[in-house]
Order: C-alpha cells, then sequence, then structure tokens
C-alpha cells in the first residue's frame, strides 16, 4: 500500500514541502492540513504592496489555479491539528478526527508576540501574521490617520514606510536605543532610521509601550515613562515565537523552535520540521539558528523532501534575507548584527552602497542597499571565507564579480 506523507502547517513552508516532495519522486498520497482558510501564500508583501497599494494580499499564492490537483496534493485549509503521537503514528485535529501518518514534516511557523499590557484587545490594535490580519489593518490606514507601530523592526519599518505612502501620520516606539535590534547595530540602522525620519516618521527609540487607551477603541498610548501619545491605530511588531506546542507536547526536543539536525529531521524518526517553527542546523553557519525569513522557508523544504526521498543534502547556505522600504530595498548576507569592523563602498540613502563587515580578514557578512546586483558574488565571497582586503572591498572600482571569480 502507497505511504503517506502528512504536512502540518500550509503556508509558504509547508507548500514548498508539498510541491518539493513530487519533485523528488514521492509517489504515495501527500496530505497538507492548514489552519488559515486560504491556500499557501508568501506573507512578505502583507507589510507591503497589500498595505501601500491596496494589493491582494493572497497575490503571491503558491499553487496556479490546477497545480494541487495535477502534483496529486491533498490540501485541507480551516483545520488545526492539535495533538501528536509519534509512537501511533497519528495526528489528531480540532473536531477529534484522526489522520495516519508514514513520514510527518511540521511547518506550523510562527506566532507573533502579543504586548500583555492593558488596552491591548482594543479595536484598533493589530498584529501582522497573516492575509486577515492585513485584510483588518488595510483599510484602518487612512490619509491623515494616526499609527503608531510598537516595535522598530523589520515589520513595523515596513508597515511605516506603507503607511506614509497612504498619507498616515506614522510614529515608531522602540524599546531598543536602536531601531532593528539584534538584527542590524546601530552603524547600519541609523541610516534606516534616517530614511524613516526624511519621510515624516517620529521614531522614538529607548521607549516602552505601557498601556493602550480608549473607551470603545484606540485612542492614544501611555509609555513607561508616563508620556502620552495619540493613537488611533497601532500595530505591534515585537517579534514572534515559534509556533512548536504540537512538537513540545509530542516530546520532541524543541529549544525556542523544533531541533533540527542539517537534513531537517527532528528527534522523533520519521517526523522532519522546515521553516520559522525550527531552529535547524545549518553546515556554513556550524550552528542552529532560529530564522524567520522567506529563503529559509523555501530552502528547508527542499531538505526535507530531499531526505524523506532518499536522497539526504545537508542544509548549508549563507542566511540572507531582504526588506523594502519606500523605494530602499536593502539585503543582509551572513547573519552578523554588524558590530565588528565595517567598511563602506558608496554612501547609502545617496545611491547604491554595500556594508561589509570584516572579521580577522575575512567577509563575515554585508548590508546591501540598493544594491541586490551585488548579492551573487558577495554571497560567494562570504561563503568560500575568502580572504579580502578592506581597501578593494570599499573601491567601487574594483569588480565584486572579478573578486569572487578569482577566489573560484
Ligand atoms: C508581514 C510579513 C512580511 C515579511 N517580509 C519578509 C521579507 O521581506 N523578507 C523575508 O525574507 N521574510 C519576510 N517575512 C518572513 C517570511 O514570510 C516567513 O519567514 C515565512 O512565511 C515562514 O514560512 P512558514 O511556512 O515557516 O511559516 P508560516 O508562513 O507562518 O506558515 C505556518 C502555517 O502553519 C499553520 N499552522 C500552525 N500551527 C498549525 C496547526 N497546529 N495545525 C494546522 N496548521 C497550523 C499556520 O496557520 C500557518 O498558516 C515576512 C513575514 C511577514 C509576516
Amino acid at each position: 500500500m502507497s505511504e503517506t506523507a502528512v504536512i502540518v502547517g500550509a503556508g509558504q513552508a509547508g507548500g514548498r514541502t508539498a510541491q518539493a516532495l513530487r519533485r523528488q519522486g514521492w509517489q504515495g498520497r501527500i496530505l497538507l492540513l492548514g489552519a488559515e482558510p486560504e491556500a499557501p501564500y508568501e506573507r512578505p508583501p502583507l507589510s507591503k504592496e497589500v498595505l501601500a497599494e491596496g494589493a491582494d494580499p493572497l497575490k503571491a499564492a503558491l499553487f496556479k489555479p490546477g497545480q494541487l490537483e495535477e502534483l496529486g496534493i491533498e490540501l485541507e485549509t480551516g483545520l488545526t491539528v492539535e495533538a501528536l503521537e509519534v509512537g501511533a503514528r497519528r495526528l489528531t485535529c480540532a473536531g477529534g478526527r484522526h489522520v495516519k501518518w508514514d513520514r510527518l514534516v511540521l511547518a506550523t511557523g510562527a506566532r507573533p508576540r502579543r504586548l500583555a499590557c492593558p488596552g491591548a484587545e482594543l479595536p484598533g490594535v493589530h498584529l501582522l501574521r497573516s492575509a486577515a490580519d492585513a485584510r483588518a489593518l488595510a483599510p484602518e490606514l487612512t490619509e491623515g490617520r494616526e499609527l503608531l507601530l510598537v516595535g522598530g523592526g523589520f515589520i513595523g519599518l515596513e508597515v511605516a514606510a506603507s503607511a506614509r505612502r497612504r498619507g498616515c501620520r506614522v510614529t515608531v516606539v522602540e524599546a531598543a536605543p536602536h531601531l532593528i535590534g539584534r538584527a542590524l547595530g546601530p552603524k547600519v540602522s541609523r541610516h534606516l532610521r534616517q530614511l524613516h525620519i526624511e519621510r515624516g516618521v517620529h521614531i522614538r527609540l529607548s521607549g516602552q509601550v505601557a498601556a493602550f487607551e480608549g473607551r470603545d477603541r484606540l485612542e492614544g498610548v501611555v509609555l513607561a515613562d508616563g508620556t502620552r501619545m495619540a493613537a488611533e491605530v497601532a500595530v505591534v511588531g515585537i517579534g514572534c515565537t515559534a509556533e512548536d506546542g504540537l512538537a513540545r507536547a509530542a516530546g520532541l526536543d524543541c529549544d525556542d523552535g523544533i531541533l533540527t539536525d542539517a537534513f531537517a529531521a527532528t528527534s522523533a524518526p520519521g517526523v522532519w520540521a522546515v521553516g520559522d517553527c525550527t531552529r535547524h542546523e545549518n553546515v556554513w553557519l556550524g550552528r542552529r539558528v532560529r530564522l524567520e525569513s522567506w529563503e529559509n522557508a523555501e530552502l528547508a523544504p527542499q531538505i526535507a523532501a530531499k531526505a524523506i526521498c532518499g536522497k539526504p543534502e545537508p542544509y548549508s547556505v549563507v542566511p540572507w534575507f531582504w526588506t523594502d522600504q519606500y523605494e530602499l530595498n536593502l539585503q543582509l548576507l551572513g547573519l552578523t548584527a554588524f558590530e565588528g569592523e565595517l567598511v563602506w563602498r558608496g554612501t547609502p540613502l545617496a545611491g547604491p552602497a554595500i556594508a561589509f563587515e570584516i572579521e580577522h580578514g575575512l567577509l563575515r557578512g554585508a548590508a546591501l542597499f540598493d544594491a541586490g546586483r551585488e548579492r551573487r558574488p558577495l554571497r560567494q565571497l562570504i561563503e568560500q571565507r575568502v580572504r579580502v582586503r578592506a581597501d578593494s572591498l570599499a573601491d567601487p572600482a574594483v569588480s565584486l564579480r572579478d573578486l569572487a571569480k578569482a577566489s573560484a
């Protein structure tokens, strides 16, 4: 009898796993179970085009019409899996239905952290993770409205940029002394701060929202130091928590994310995990890492599908992330906080520019401001841990492609 691969979580990583299993030759059933009502879609547009231009939240759907049938993938949406039994190879869904599996892939993603303070449930206070969240938020961002972003991370700043394009008055309150927290040290993030200030965003650093206030809906916030600020709409963007509860309850090893090896295998036989819900081994990094990134949700499914289909290949890649704010495209390579020695090529916000982080003569990471065309050679230089000269990196006349070619 043919075997069944079940995927829990029909987001980007879940959908890609289903596609990759077929591509790698999985002959059995593929069952893709997801709690959201929609078929899998990519989330990056939600904070960008969807808010700024009113684009369809499902514009980046993973499956073309007819593709699920073509690939023989059985998708069930609006279905939450509530329990996992590893020994019995069985899932229990909401409503009590049981589903048996021969191979299981967990792709349960992450959930946004809520602010545990008075008024956090008031109408007008939003989170942004899903198409439903974006549909609720988009109509609130009207001209002249007072929007407050709690958290100056990537999501908060992308929403700030989109809301400015809609004519909102925008304030960002960030608890840390600089924007983007740990992902981007102050030497690089100050340029983002400058960009937002130039675009009319009011930024309050080292500030903490202590309460949301309002009678029937949000009217303002109170900061921990007693400052009161007007706000008609707020978006809480203070990071996400890995959705690893199902795995933890089933006894799988977890540590702020489901622990996986370089082949996406969990501690339980026959169970793999991919995407935001994992803390996965990346051979290039030489350690486990929890990433919330589009690329990880693309790559990890390929690794899991190959392992399931008997063609194991380890996950080994220089992490890459991008963000779009106003016209700026910022790309980050290498998972570094840019707190060490930095070399700049070009001036950010005045044209293409790159910040390189160098450690002991090796290129550890790069932040590319409108310089995406250099991503490929830079990735190669970082990946191969090539020794580079700071003056070559700083000199725009030196081709990064040539440096990468010379190192190949
Ligand atoms: C607004 C926004 C903008 C972003 N922009 C960027 C960007 O510019 N660049 C970038 O690199 N990354 C970006 N990201 C991150 C990227 O979208 C995520 O890393 C990616 O979506 C992770 O995919 P995933 O499948 O692991 O998780 P998700 O997409 O969260 O999917 C998980 C799915 O599992 C379902 N689920 C969870 N538990 C269960 C259960 N028990 N039973 C059934 N279903 C369940 C959830 O409902 C969800 O549908 C952005 C994310 C957001 C929210």
